[in-house]
């Protein structure tokens, strides 16, 4: 059997990588459990078992567009599936869509918080709409972020909105749909077809509340990831391990709906 893949990591350029640790560091006041660099998270799934990362960059401006797509096509193997990063306020977005496709890349990462703007924004609907049209996968941040107000952005009703007006978008909720957001989470969220990639509720949810949203949810849309590095992905594995899910759901959420996602 193929190794366990991570759904939900991220790095940055050698060169970039302290400065952009310290400043996330301090925003979000939290600890960085590796230096943000890809020998680094490469060597952290030596130790887990961890075969393949998604890697998630956010372009925090429109301009960083090119240097993401430059950088995530140098760094991409085996092991390593970088997703790219669309600004939405970029003037040319959906000739960027094109050009991650063109470059072979399975999917986009976008953040409310970083990016400034309402998951369920009608001005996005283009966007989307191509998405769904090229077969890209979408990962979004869900639910609030640490580093920022509690404003509602990417929320479990934007998101539920999001997958019904387009219900062909492969849109990949992190964070188990939205974080601590659980309760709109299980309203509107759980058992619908809709993608959810566990970080940070693994670490911040009572885990029979947990292994209940799990079961209650179809199995094939269940993710693992870890938000790495800001949880250690051996550790992360070790509480998925903890919850007693059974062997079959195991494996599809650390495995197989990972890789056939990738593989479409
Ligand atoms: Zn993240």
């Amino acid at each position: 059997m193929a190794g366990f893949i991570d759904f939900h990591t991220h790095a940055f350029p050698d060169h970039i990588a302290p400065a952009a640790i310290a400043s996330l560091e301090k925003d979000g006041n939290i600890k960085a459990y590796l230096d943000g660099t890809v020998s680094n998270l490469l060597a952290s799934m030596d130790r887990s078992g961890v075969d393949q990362s998604v890697l998630c960059s956010i372009a925090t401006r429109p301009a960083h567009f090119t240097p993401i797509l430059e950088w995530s096509k140098t760094i991409r193997s085996e092991r390593i599936i970088p997703f790219p990063s669309l600004h939405p306020a970029d003037p040319q977005l959906l000739e960027h869509l094109q050009d991650i496709h063109d470059a072979g890349f399975k999917g986009v990462k976008m953040h409310s918080y970083y990016q400034d703007f309402f998951l369920d924004d009608e001005k996005l609907s283009p966007l989307y709409m191509k998405m769904s049209d090229l077969g890209m996968i979408l990962v979004i941040h869900a639910g609030y972020d640490i580093a920022f107000p509690k404003i509602r952005r990417a929320d479990p009703l934007r998101i539920f909105t999001v997958c019904r007006r387009f219900p062909d978008l492969k849109l990949i909720a992190t964070h188990l749909g939205g974080w601590d957001e659980w309760e709109d989470v299980r309203r509107l969220l759980t058992g619908k077809p809709i993608y959810m990639e566990l970080s940070f509720a693994l670490d911040f949810l009572d885990q029979t509340r947990l292994r209940d949203m799990l079961l209650s949810h179809p199995p094939e849309y269940l993710l693992f990831g870890t938000d790495s590095p800001w949880t250690d992905q051996a550790t992360t594995l070790k509480m998925l391990g903890k919850l007693g899910l059974p062997d079959t759901l195991f494996e599809q959420i650390t495995g197989s709906n990972a890789r056939r996602l990738l593989a479409a």
